[in-house]
């Protein structure tokens, strides 16, 4: 049996443009008592090269690197897909310093608060999340994995045994804001309590918890030589975590026209008018709301990898 606790690592900067969190990370190691992390803990830049230059990515977006089959491929010289490659054989679970959990740091320039992301549906980090939410109230975001599709697979967390995202907004690309930074920290401290819980065995799932699952993210309405010709109409005043209902006001166009929503169920945007998306094709990313209870085996395993 091993008696080792797990080992927290903490990621910021995974998107180089986004410096709250490589901030944060740089008061904590000026202030080492700032966060008391109940786990040995590491942290580290995602993309000091991207960081740097105070670019989202150099060659290609690091949190879309991480696939197995770009890990594998030792021909690939794309910077990002090194990089991935460097983190995984440095901290990875089997890497030369293991770690078994990751938190990656993110913001967002959408006006969407405080938000949890789970790539995927593994109980762990669903479990992880409930706990999160629990305790602070922050929406989760159940983003699906779609290996055929390079935007919806590859991400860091899923390289660890269990690891979830943190996304703060909206805050501007390439700049530090100080309630951002606040908020940013809030959650960090959060999920830190959370596993100090989980190690003194006083962490209890809630019964139920909603989520937001991803459905769908539209692009916006583009004329034959794919100009945007769009934007969200204004006359809803907040986009993110609002219901969205079958024919309200979704697009105003440069026209003047109207696009209501057409889709059949009511949704919930969010990542309204994310910057970084733009080049992804995407405007909003659309949820569906779930309450779903948090998997037991899920905690079972969160405990399992802490060693509590
Ligand atoms: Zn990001």
């Amino acid at each position: 049996m091993d008696h080792q606790h797990g080992r927290l690592l903490v990621v910021g900067g995974t998107h180089g443009n986004e410096r709250t969190a490589p901030w944060i990370l740089q008061c904590w190691e000026a202030q080492p008592a700032l966060f008391a992390s109940p786990l040995p803990t590491t942290n580290c830049i995602g993309n000091p090269e991207a960081y740097g230059a105070n670019r989202r990515y150099m060659d290609r977006d690091l949190n879309r690197c991480f696939t197995e089959a770009l890990l594998r491929d030792r021909n690939c010289t794309v910077r990002e897909v090194s990089r991935a490659r460097e983190l995984v054989d440095t901290y990875g679970p089997n890497g030369k310093n293991p770690h078994s959990l990751v938190l990656d740091l993110h913001t967002t320039t959408a006006a969407m608060g405080s938000s949890v992301v789970v790539c995927g549906e593994r109980p762990v980090d669903l479990a992880l999340a409930a706990l999160v939410h629990q305790a602070i109230g922050i929406p989760i975001y159940l983003f699906r994995i779609n290996e055929e599709h390079p935007e919806e697979c590859g991400f860091l967390v899923r390289r660890w045994p269990c690891g979830l995202v943190l996304e703060v907004g909206p805050v501007a690309q390439g700049i530090v804001d100080m309630g951002t930074v606040r908020k940013t920290a809030a959650c960090l401290e959060s999920v830190l309590a959370v596993l100090g819980d989980c190690l003194r065995s006083k962490a209890k799932l809630p019964e139920s918890v909603v989520v937001h699952r991803h459905l769908a993210s539209l692009d916006w309405p583009r004329d034959g030589d794919g100009r945007r010709i769009a934007g969200l109409h204004p006359d809803r005043s907040q986009w993110d975590w609002t219901v969205l209902l079958p024919g309200d006001p979704l697009f105003l166009m440069e026209t003047g026209e109207t696009i209501a929503y057409q889709g059949e169920e009511p949704v919930w945007p969010v990542f309204c008018n994310e910057a970084s998306y733009e080049e992804k094709g995407i405007a909003l990313s659309l949820t569906q709301r779930e309450i779903k209870t948090p998997p037991a085996d899920g905690l079972e395993a969160l405990l399992a990898l802490l060693g509590s």
